[in-house]
Formats: C-alpha cells, sequence, structure tokens
C-alpha cells in the first residue's frame, strides 16, 4: 500500500500531478476541492453550504472534509493505495486521517511537499482561472485570502510530519514532466 499526501500551496500544480501520479502507481485520488465542487454541482445541502465558504477564499469546516474523506477510504479499503490532494489543510485533519488509517493498519507513507515561491501564486492561479473557469480562481481578493489560508493554517502541518519523519520537499518549480518526474524519483526511494 502506497499513502501519499501531495502537499503544497493552492496553485503550486498538485491536481495535475496527483492525475499523473494516479495512473502512474495506480493509486485512488482523493481531492476534498474536486469531491467539494460535485457537492456544488448536484446541488446537495452541504454544497450549497460550500459554496458561500469557497467563494470567500477560507477553508470548509474540518467535520465536513474529515466526514467526506472518511467515507470514501471506508468505500475505497482494498485499493493499492491513495493520493490525498488538498487535505489535510489543518492540523485537527492531519490527526483525524492518521487515525483513520492507523486504526485500518495501512497509514501514511510519504507527504510530498512541492516547494513553489508563494509570491508568484496569486499570479499563477489567476492565470489558471481564465482557462479553467474556477470561480474561486478568478477573483483576486478571493485568491489572496486562499493562499493566506494556506500559510497561516496548512503550511505549519509540515512540521508535524517533519517529525514523524515522513515530510519530503519536492522542487515545484520547472516543467510539469520535470516536476512529475522528481516526484516519481522520489516515490520510488521511499516506497
Ligand atoms: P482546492 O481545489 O483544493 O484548491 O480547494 C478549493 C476550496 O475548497 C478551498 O479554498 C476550500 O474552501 C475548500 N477546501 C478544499 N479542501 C479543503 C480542506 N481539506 N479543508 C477545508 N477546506 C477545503
Amino acid at each position: 500500500m502506497l499513502n501519499i499526501i501531495l502537499f503544497g500551496p493552492p496553485g503550486a500544480g498538485k491536481g495535475t500531478q496527483a492525475a499523473k501520479l494516479v495512473a502512474r502507481f495506480n493509486l485512488i485520488h482523493f481531492s476534498t476541492g474536486d469531491m467539494l465542487r460535485a457537492e456544488i454541482k448536484a446541488g446537495t445541502p452541504l454544497g450549497v453550504e460550500a459554496q458561500k465558504i469557497m467563494a470567500k477564499g477560507i477553508l470548509v469546516s474540518d467535520e465536513i472534509v474529515i466526514g467526506i474523506i472518511a467515507s470514501q477510504i471506508e468505500l475505497n479499503a482494498h485499493s493499492n493505495g491513495f493520493i490525498f490532494d488538498g487535505f489535510p489543510r489543518t492540523l485537527a485533519q492531519a490527526v483525524a486521517l492518521d487515525e483513520l488509517l492507523n486504526s485500518r493498519n495501512m497509514p501514511i507513507t510519504a507527504t510530498l511537499a512541492l516547494d513553489v515561491d508563494t509570491a508568484e501564486l496569486t499570479k499563477r492561479i489567476l492565470l489558471r482561472g481564465k482557462a479553467s473557469g474556477r470561480a474561486d480562481d478568478q477573483n483576486e481578493e478571493t485568491v489572496k485570502k486562499r493562499v493566506q489560508e494556506y500559510v497561516s493554517k496548512t503550511a505549519p502541518l509540515k512540521d508535524y510530519y517533519k517529525r514523524q519523519g515522513k515530510l519530503h520537499t519536492v522542487n515545484g518549480i520547472g516543467s510539469m514532466d520535470e516536476i512529475f518526474d522528481s516526484l516519481c524519483n522520489e516515490i520510488l526511494i521511499i516506497r
């Protein structure tokens, strides 16, 4: 079993790299952002609630995302492994994820952190928004808030995984293929 957390700020390219890693290593992709967008599209009560929060660029509650991830882990308990993309984003989420996985004897193998220059992020996301059409990628205030949320609530998780000896930093600057190769090399070393 290979359980990877793909870690990095918004706009670092986690979604693209996660999709490529899933294909290479035959893993299941868990993106809480994608799951929340699916709820919005389906018009569920959870989606209606989440949409308001996501439009502001702030994090939805730990309870909501932990609940979604718990049910997905349950549904896919016999898979080859998982890639977590955009989860965990807070200490409470990281602790909950460890509990969920350790109790099933399938702990996190490694956290791969994409190292990018945070000063460039807002520009990168706004550019991506033009192509993706994602509402929260197009509003500058929302994008800035998302980066702030990352810096204050998510970046500190690096220490959490470092203390567990599971943090592996990968250069997140370069072409999509270069970054993918670095991620694959890191996985081949740790697995
Ligand atoms: P993403 O697609 O990962 O950039 O997520 C888009 C938005 O969904 C974020 O700005 C948050 O509002 C919400 N979101 C996604 N994942 C999480 C999470 N793990 N915890 C809290 N909010 C999340």
